[in-house]
């Protein structure tokens, strides 16, 4: 008998433009409609009482439980990262707070890597502590998670690459670690895309993004999504029904047109950052860059195996320090002052005065963020000028 070929995987260009559609829609259109509507009438009784029996599948009727244009979104998201099923929220700290609370019960134990978001952080040892779950956070080694883990360990989340330093964690020994303990592995993959990295591939139970960031790829969007095995994905959307913290129509089809052009601008951005990084990594006024596809990255080698590219965002010390860094992104013309990333204007920042502006000197040094550190998110504008641009400041410092 003729061996049945396993069905050819598409690419991320192919899946970003087609992943998730319909052949053909009921109304024709190329492109989902946006839905704005709060509530899904029932033709009658029989038409309520069929559908609560689970005889007749229809939209749901209200929409905190879902609608058709968030629906076209996640199926996009989910045939991007090769899974059953996603579920699309109103941010990132909406998807990961969601998804801790409807897999967590008091007394049960999370593993955390240490530079996971901070705003995951805090909510960790703010929010989950006071109902009871106990958390540990350590380095983003497999030796460290490894010694962290208790018998009533139920999760390991961690994230990849990491913020600021891009540090990349081996999922793959990650997920095998957990998988002989029925422990669960939540991946926060939004510095990666799924242009880079798909982690379930790698045997991770769940992958949260940020969607503000590259899949909706313009800077005009918040969301976020939780995206694995139809179990899990529904458990979530159940808990996510009652926390209430879903996603407008609108922002799901700005999402859903976004990804389409995801992995033309990954690709670009992959590109543009790698030359970049080079180029910081020669210069007299820059004492050290973090980029994962360069060979001076500590995770160089883990990043060569599980990556398609190192991505948009490069970390880098200047010599000269905080005031060296704020003449910096003072001095430069295309890239806007701004936190967040992946989209396609250029962003600049300095961690010590964005996300850790209230902390001593020492208290960022104390967890390793370094007073001359900058953080660049790469756009799609021309690398010549984005190079032009970039060399003037540090020329000038
Ligand atoms: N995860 C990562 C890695 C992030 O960088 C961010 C935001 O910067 C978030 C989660 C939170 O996402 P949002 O701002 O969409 O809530």
């Amino acid at each position: 008998m003729a061996e049945i070929p396993a069905a050819r995987q598409q690419g991320p260009s192919t899946l970003a433009v087609h992943g998730g559609e319909p052949a053909v829609r009921d109304d024709r259109s190329l492109t989902p409609p946006v839905v704005l509507s709060s509530t899904y009438p029932f033709a009658d009784t029989a038409e309520l009482v069929e559908t609560m029996e689970g005889r007749l599948v229809r939209p749901p009727e209200y929409g905190r439980y879902g609608n058709p244009t968030v629906a076209a979104a996640e199926a996009k998201l989910a045939a991007l990262e090769g899974a059953e099923a996603a579920v699309l929220m109103a941010s990132g700290m909406a998807a990961i707070t969601t998804t801790l609370f409807a897999m967590l019960r008091q007394s049960a134990h999370v593993v955390f890597t240490e530079d996971v978001y901070r705003k995951t952080r805090v909510f960790a040892r703010e929010t989950l502590v006071r109902f009871g779950v106990e958390v540990d956070v350590v380095a983003p080694d497999l030796g460290a998670i490894a010694a962290a883990l208790r018998p009533t360990t139920r999760i390991i989340f961690t994230e990849t690459p990491t913020n600021p330093y891009l540090r990349i964690v081996d999922l793959t020994a990650v997920a095998e670690l957990a998988r002989s303990r029925r422990i669960k592995t939540i991946v926060d993959a939004t510095f990666a895309t799924p242009v880079n990295l798909r982690p379930l591939d790698l045997g991770i139970d769940l992958v949260i993004h940020s969607t503000t960031k590259y899949l909706g790829g313009h800077n005009d969007i918040l969301g976020g999504a939780v995206i694995g095995k139809r179990g899990p994905i529904d458990a979530i959307r159940e808990q996510l029904g009652t926390l209430g913290a879903i996603p407008d129509p609108l922002g799901a089809f700005l999402l859903a047109r976004g990804i389409k052009t995801l992995a033309l601008r990954v690709g670009r951005q992959n590109d543009s950052a790698l030359q970049l990084a080079t180029m910081l990594e020669a210069h007299r006024a820059v004492a050290r860059v973090w980029y994962p596809m360069l060979a001076s990255h500590p995770d160089h080698a883990v990043a060569r195996r599980d990556l398609r590219g190192g991505g948009a965002v490069i970390s880098f010390e200047l010599h000269g320090g905080l005031a060296a860094g704020t003449a910096l992104v003072d001095g430069v013309e295309i890239p806007k002052l701004a936190p967040s990333l992946g989209g396609v204007e250029s962003l600049i920042e300095q961690p010590a005065l964005m996300s850790y502006y209230e902390m001593s000197p020492d208290e960022r040094a104390a967890i390793g963020v370094r007073e001359g550190l900058v953080r660049l998110s790469v756009g799609i504008e021309d690398l010549e000028d984005l190079r032009v641009d970039l060399t003037a400041a540090l020329d000038r410092l």
